[in-house]
């Protein structure tokens, strides 16, 4: 009987914790432990419940268009429990000068592709529109090292679109700063568009037409989540698997081999022998554990960095919000010099989230560039996020109800180099027997990288172990 070890219990570990149980079902000789220094399985995916309104505290969706996430919850059997974003409101705002002005139709990401909205719009300067229509004519840019993502864009577009569009974008997905992101790794599809087209907005036309002629159908919505939220994927999750395997509140302080095996040293308890490994934390921390075992691969991975993330949940009574215009939310760019990085109007991205006499607003602070905001106290953040947001929305009572919730070193920071890293790391990986990495740390951030990436893991493990058999039977 080979013993795994899972260290790490949010959604990449309990995907790792869910595949080892179906190996072990279907007649593998192994034994699974998913150790978590927490008190509850799920990591950043936690959903409370306050005065009838679901308030996410972490993610709220994950992007329909990657699949293991749906498949895994129709796997679970909550497949009838998928809802999609509500699409025909899903309209995204940016703070200019301290008013909301709406992305202009056609922009792809950040990439324009419809000549008339994106003239009239008010988001961009003359000097920015003249660009975009030169973008146009850029050649084919040969094969070339890896550059930021702010580099990418700006010789595009210019630095405008930089700082009212890639960089609050980016900094809602990655809690991430455009001028520290790897294009390689965070726009991969820009890069090759590049490669191959020159102008970005003349490969999206050419995209959006492939689409159009082999698509017909309606598009799915561009989010998808659960009507309980995305707890509700935790908690199918944790129902599968064997309840004496779960050991929570037990952080793992080190891991190294004795010859015969793997060896986890526990904050609590003796230390305790396994066949297998799967790290399923933030790569700075797996760098820590393997501190001793390998120096270079520990070098490696906690050179991936971290940023930090708060959201603030405000409830409020729908008429309160009757200033608050139709949308998924807005962005607010750097050079508006606010703490508030984005602003989601829960209740029309997911009508399900609130009753209908109530609205649910989050925010979002933190992020590569405001660390310190984590140290702020609840009444603080609580302050911070009104003040800012008041007058942007026009909002002037205080809400019925608010949530604060802090996640540190939660979201990794793809560098440039960041593909060039990882190939290192898994090159090394490969060649120790029995260990294994996952989470948001090697190929993407959001919740579908993060089952597949867990999955994949433990596929790999459960191989091993049966080649292992073979070997010696
Ligand atoms: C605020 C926020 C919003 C987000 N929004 C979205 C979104 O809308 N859509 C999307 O797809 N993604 C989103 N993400 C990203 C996504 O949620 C994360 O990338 C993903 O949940 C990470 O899962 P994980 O299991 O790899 O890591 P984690 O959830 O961080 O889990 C790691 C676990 O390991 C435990 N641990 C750490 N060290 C030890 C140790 N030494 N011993 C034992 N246990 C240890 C931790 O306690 C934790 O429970 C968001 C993230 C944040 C923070």
């Amino acid at each position: 009987m080979k013993r795994i070890a899972i260290i790490g219990g949010g959604i990449s570990g309990l995907s790792a914790a869910y595949q080892l149980e179906k190996a072990r079902a279907a007649g593998t000789n192994l034994q699974y432990t998913l150790f978590d220094n927490g008190q509850r399985l799920g990591g950043c995916l936690l959903s409370d419940r306050v005065e009838g309104c679901l308030v996410e505290a972490g993610p709220d969706s994950f992007l329909t268009e990657k699949p293991w996430a749906a498949s895994l919850c129709k796997e679970l059997g909550i497949g009838d429990q998928l809802i999609g974003s509500n699409d025909a409101e899903r309209k995204t705002y940016i703070v200019v000068n301290g008013r909301l002005i709406a992305m202009p139709d056609g922009l792809m990401f950040m990439v324009p592709t419809e000549i008339v909205p994106t003239a009239l719009s008010p988001l961009f300067s003359w000097g920015t529109k003249i660009r975009m229509m030169r973008e146009l004519l850029h050649p084919p840019r040969p094969m070339h090292g890896d550059e930021t993502v702010a580099q990418l864009v700006e010789r595009h577009f210019g630095s405008e679109v930089v700082d009212r569009l890639a960089d609050p974008l980016l900094s809602g997905v990655y809690g991430g700063d455009a001028a520290k992101l790897s294009a390689r790794a965070v726009l991969p599809r820009f890069v090759n568009m590049e490669e191959k087209y020159g102008s970005l907005s003349r490969a999206m036309l050419a995209a959006r037409k492939k689409m159009a002629d082999s698509k017909p159908t309606k598009p799915a919505p561009l989010f998808t989540s659960l009507r309980e939220g995305m707890q509700q994927l935790v908690d199918a999750l944790s129902e599968r698997l064997n309840p004496e395997a779960v050991r929570l509140r037990q952080h793992i302080r080190r891991i190294y081999t004795d010859g015969a095996g793997w060896r986890l040293s526990m904050e609590m308890g003796e230390d305790e022998q396994f066949d297998g490994v799967i790290l399923a934390v933030a790569a700075n921390v797996a760098g820590e554990l393997l501190d001793g075992v390998d120096s270079g691969l520990s070098a490696n991975l906690l050179g991936i960095t971290y940023s930090s993330s708060v959201t603030v949940a405000l409830g409020y009574y729908r008429d309160q919000l009757a200033s608050l215009p139709p949308g998924f939310g807005f962005l607010v760019p750097r050079s508006e010099g606010k703490r508030t990085l984005a602003c989601t109007f829960v209740h029309n991205k997911f009508p399900h989230r609130a009753p209908d006499n109530k609205g649910i607003l989050r925010c979002f602070l933190g992020g590569a560039r405001d660390e310190a905001v984590l140290n702020f106290s609840d009444e603080k953040l609580l302050d911070t996020v009104l003040r800012e947001l008041g007058p942007i929305l026009k909002l002037q009572q205080r809400p019925i109800f608010s949530r604060i919730y802090r996640w540190r070193g939660a979201m990794a920071q793809y560098e440039p180099g960041h593909l060039a890293r990882v190939a290192e790391i898994e090159k090394r990986i490969a060649e120790i027997a029995g260990l294994e990495l996952a989470g948001n740390a090697y190929h993407g951030i959001g919740i579908p990288d993060c089952i597949r990436s867990g999955t994949e893991a433990a596929s790999r493990i459960a191989k091993l172990t049966l080649t292992s058999e073979v070997a010696q039977s």
